[in-house]
């Protein structure tokens, strides 16, 4: 799960979201820290941060930064140099938000931090978290507090790390300096600094950290609660299952945290029934947009969060859909054959699952599901209820996009497809004799 949490300036976000990974025992990610990297760099190679192909050719060439864990203290590094206490001082936040207002610095940093959150629970932090970089995420949170009060907090952390070299000049500079920095911070062009409209806003000026942080964890606990009709779906479907078909899951070991995408064959109508009881966790489905037609399945699948998806338009609308969801650290179900089974076995995929799969390059989970053809074939009205029919569900081990990242683009989707379809029939087999031994 991701949780996001915005604001401005000297809100506490840092502080909050280190002490609400702890109790959550999760990573957090301080975006800021990776502006501030930059802006370092910046300044140490002299570059001109008007001219974009020198800070393109930098940031695609020469910013290698790295994030270490000493002591439950983070600590960062730009090109091997431990940057950790330069990146806070005075002349890179000056810079920073010059340089964090270009769009060529914010494509390419971008997708790094998702890269960060990919298959983790992880708190982020910054001014982009929940309008941008993370859009679907579960939990956003937005922080604001009078800029005295912000002012007055930064003071007092300057206090405790320098005691002898307090001025009242300082107090004031650091005022101006914060309203220098919400000013360019809110009003740049590209991802300003705004709340998301599904965010919760927290008026931090009269709380103590400790207090927020309670907050928050009521919020989590509140937004964690699997969506109402889902959980009414899926407990019905296990009931059912379990009643009528003897139903078993293996290889939940498989099941990675975040973001995946399952690849499950198909084979009737029971199939996302079938997934979501073998889920504990909340997904989105793609289903053909003539299911939204089917009277009483069209409520189950709204239900299970279906999208819709069709055979005619580009589908534009769906990608984006599904690399929201993603992004938000949930998983999507598909089913590649695009149609049910014939003879219940599994069928050559969709290309336009493999271009998917590739723009999406996120991780793949094989989901094979057997019994279910014998229980409700083609051009069966209803179910088989009654009889010695036994389905189960099987999850084989996740593919990950590196391993094909270095085939040559117009080579890659087919290999996916093939990787898929290749994974689907090891557990078919595996299936078929008797789920007996490691999985393959
Ligand atoms: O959070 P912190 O004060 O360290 O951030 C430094 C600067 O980095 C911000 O003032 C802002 O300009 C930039 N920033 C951003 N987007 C983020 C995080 C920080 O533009 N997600």
């Amino acid at each position: 799960m991701i949780i996001t949490i915005d604001g401005p300036a000297g809100v506490g976000k840092s502080t909050v979201a280190k002490m609400l990974a702890k109790k959550l025992n999760i990573a957090y990610f301080d975006t800021g820290a990776m502006y501030r990297a930059i802006t370092y760099a910046i300044i140490k190679y002299k570059i001109d941060i008007e001219n974009e192909l020198a800070v393109l050719e930098l940031l695609k060439n020469n910013f290698q930064y790295e994030i270490k864990e000493k002591n439950g203290l983070k600590l960062y590094f730009v090109n091997g140099e431990d940057v950790t206490e330069t990146i806070r001082s005075n002349y890179i936040t000056e810079a920073v938000s010059l340089v964090s207002a270009k769009a060529y610095v914010r494509q390419n940093l971008v997708p790094i931090q998702r890269k960060f959150a990919e298959d983790k629970d992880m708190i982020c932090e910054g001014r982009d978290m929940g309008t941008v970089v993370f859009p679907n995420a579960k939990v956003k949170i937005y922080l604001t507090a009078k800029v005295t009060v912000r002012a007055t907090r930064r003071f007092n952390e300057f206090v405790e790390k320098n005691p002898q070299n307090i001025t009242t000049l300082d107090k004031h500079q650091i005022l101006l300096d914060i309203q220098n920095r919400d000013e360019k911070d809110t009003k740049r062009k590209v991802s300003p600094l705004r709340k998301a409209k599904d965010a919760y806003h927290i008026d931090t000026s009269k709380l103590a950290a400790e207090m927020v942080v309670k907050k928050i964890l009521k919020i989590i606990k509140k937004q964690k609660r699997i969506k109402f009709s889902y959980r009414v779906v899926s407990f019905l479907s296990k009931i059912f299952l379990k009643t009528f078909y003897k139903y078993q899951v293996y290889g939940k070991e498989n099941l990675i945290k975040g973001a995946a995408i399952i690849t499950s064959n198909h084979v009737s109508f029971l199939d996302p029934a079938i997934i979501t009881a073998s889920i504990d966790e909340e997904l989105h489905f793609l289903a053909k947009e003539s299911l939204f037609k089917v009277p009483f399945f069209k409520i189950i699948i709204k239900a299970l969060n279906a999208h819709p998806i069709s055979g005619k338009e580009s589908n534009i609308q769906t990608i984006k859909k599904v690399k929201d969801i993603l992004r938000s650290g949930q998983k999507v179900v598909l089913f590649p054959e695009g149609t049910r089974s014939y003879d219940g076995k599994v069928n050559k995929l969709l290309p336009g699952v493999g271009f998917l799969i590739n723009l999406t390059k996120c991780t793949i989970i094989p989901a094979y599901i057997h019994g279910a053809h014998e229980v409700w074939e083609r051009g069966r009205k209803f179910p088989k209820l009654f009889g010695k029919n036994k389905i189960s569900c099987t999850f084989g081990k996740p593919i990950r996009h590196e391993e094909f990242e270095k085939i040559a683009k117009n080579e890659r989707i087919p290999l996916i497809l093939n990787r898929i379809e290749t994974e689907l029939k090891k557990l078919e087999t595996w299936t078929e004799n008797g789920c007996k031994g490691n999985l393959p």
